[in-house]
């Protein structure tokens, strides 16, 4: 199936497509031409309220919250199963809305369906514990859901970050609304209509596609919303916080990321380049925890620049929907902009820029946003283009001479969600882990990750953690219930 240009998504509000109240339409561009692909319609702060409503209902009166955890597993299981069923289809329509290469995007649905296998497993082992009490009483705890909860999605993988909370939180019997980023809602609107038929009660899972300033905050300032699982940037999770915090409702944040690959001097330098290059070029860059710092032992420097130089310079570029391509378009115009605009600063201020740094500006990959790998070398650690989140195919080199200047590198940031260590030795390997400032670390390996490993971020990268054997009760409050058996001391 390809997205036509006449195809129009609805929002899915209810059990129901809906145009939204004001009619609205936003044309949905494919990134590697920058021509429309679809149409959605597009809510305003009513729609959301609206969706609001329909979920605490459906939340109240539907068998959803209520019933056997196992039954919503199995409707977990079956939505897993129609969207393996239907895997190329989702993997197309994300490709050409997102830009990202069909194998990126193959791999991002094999993800969501084991996501959403993990979770139905979790959902009919939620409970609470027995607590002994001093005299005649029987203490007892439960863990009931939250209510409605709301999940707001970025545009880099758009599926598969916004399942990574919604499933879990329909796993412990909530009700959902979505947000997806407006540039890719596409996927999203098709998931929910999955839902449905594979037997999520109407009401139990919606999605409303709109302006984050208008109508995400419209969707957590009502007072239905009882918490928010944001996955974003810096500056949105903060206002998202704020607003959470107002209202004392919880909030799990995953934010941005400056991440660093510290590779030793006895590494395997050829399998290190591969996973340095995997770490920074895939998905085009545009990923939280990319590894977009590389700190590297002086002694090997010229010898490693020289493999990653070669991983870069090898990777094809083209439109993610030609399957030899190894490399898409960055999502927007935009995007594309504020890339080249660290690079030029970089280049501006005396940093070498030893491959790549131009958009593509001639031949069939000029219509869209493409940009070489880029690898930029001689920098200082102060420059912007080492500090700040590009989310983009640049890698910035530095290089050190001890390990404690290589950590003390590696920690030089506001942000802690992702490091990785290229080493053979087991003793560096595990006291360069612990020292890292990172909510996750690999060693010899590049950005890794499972739905049943913990995914959050250390400082300003995020607060909370989404995936692993924990998350589903993330969804759920704990009450706890006191009984007094009467006067009489219980006998044995
Ligand atoms: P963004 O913050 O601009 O937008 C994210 C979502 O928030 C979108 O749906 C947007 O419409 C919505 N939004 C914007 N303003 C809002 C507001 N005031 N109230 C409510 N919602 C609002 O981020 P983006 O550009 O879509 O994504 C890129 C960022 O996401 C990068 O910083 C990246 O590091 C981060 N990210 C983090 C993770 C992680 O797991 N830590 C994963 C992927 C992306």
């Amino acid at each position: 199936m390809s997205a036509q240009a006449t195809d129009h998504y609805e929002l899915f509000i209810g059990g129901k497509e809906s145009p939204g109240s004001g009619g609205e339409r936003r044309e949905v561009l494919n990134p590697a031409t920058n021509r429309p692909i679809a149409t959605t319609a597009l809510a305003r702060p009513e729609d959301a309220r609206h969706a609001m409503e329909a979920a605490e209902t459906a939340f109240r009166t539907s068998w959803w919250a209520t019933d056997d955890g196992g039954k919503r597993a199995r409707v977990l299981l079956k939505l897993a199963g129609s969207i393996e069923t239907h895997a190329e289809e989702f993997a197309r329509l994300e490709t050409l809305n997102m830009g990202k290469t069909l194998r990126e995007s193959r791999g991002d649905v094999a993800f969501i369906v084991r996501t959403l296998e993990y979770v139905a497993g979790l959902a009919d082992k939620i409970q609470g514990e027995t607590i002994p009490v001093p005299g005649p009483r029987f203490d007892y705890t439960l863990r009931e859901p939250l209510g409605v909860t709301v999940h707001i999605a970025p545009w880099n993988y758009p599926l598969l970050l916004a399942l990574r909370s919604v499933g879990p939180a329909l796993a412990a019997g909530n009700a959902v609304v979505l947000k997806p980023a407006s540039l890719t809602p596409l996927t999203a609107l098709r998931c929910a209509r999955a839902a449905k038929e594979a037997g999520v009660p109407d009401g139990i899972f919606n999605v409303v596609v709109g302006n984050g300033s208008e109508v995400g905050e419209a969707l957590v300032t009502d007072l239905r919303c009882r918490s928010v699982s944001f996955t974003g940037s810096g500056e949105v999770g903060l206002r998202i916080a704020e607003l959470a915090a107002r209202r004392v409702i919880p909030s799990t944040l995953e934010l941005g990321g400056k991440s660093p690959v510290v590779v030793f001097p006895d590494a395997d330098l050829d399998r290190a380049a591969k996973g340095i290059g995997f770490g920074i070029f895939g998905n085009a860059g545009q990923m939280c925890w990319a590894g977009s710092r590389l700190i590297v032992a002086r002694s090997i420097h010229d010898e490693l620049l020289g493999k990653v130089r070669a991983v870069a310079e090898g990777l094809r570029l083209g439109p993610g929907t030609e399957e030899n391509a190894d490399m898409g378009p960055l999502v927007s115009p935009d995007q594309l902009d504020r890339v080249v605009g660290f690079v030029t600063e970089a280049r501006d201020s005396g940093a070498t820029v030893v491959t790549g740094g131009a958009k593509v500006a001639e031949g069939p990959l000029r219509e869209g946003n493409f940009l070489a790998p880029t690898v930029i070398d001689q920098l200082a650690p102060s420059a912007r283009v080492v500090r700040d989140e590009v989310f983009g195919p640049v890698l910035s080199v530095l290089s050190f001479d001890s390990p404690e200047e290589a950590v003390k590198l590696a920690n030089d940031t506001r942000y802690g969600l992702f490091a990785s260590v290229w080493t053979k030795d087991l003793a560096t390997a595990h006291t360069v882990s612990r020292q890292l400032e990172a909510g996750m670390v690999t060693v010899n390996e590049a950005p890794a990750t499972f739905p049943q490993t913990p995914f959050g971020g250390y400082k300003e990268s995020g607060l909370g953690f989404e995936q692993g054997l924990h998350v589903v009760e993330s969804y759920t409050r704990r009450k706890n219930v006191l009984v007094n058996l009467g006067s009489a001391k219980p006998k044995r």
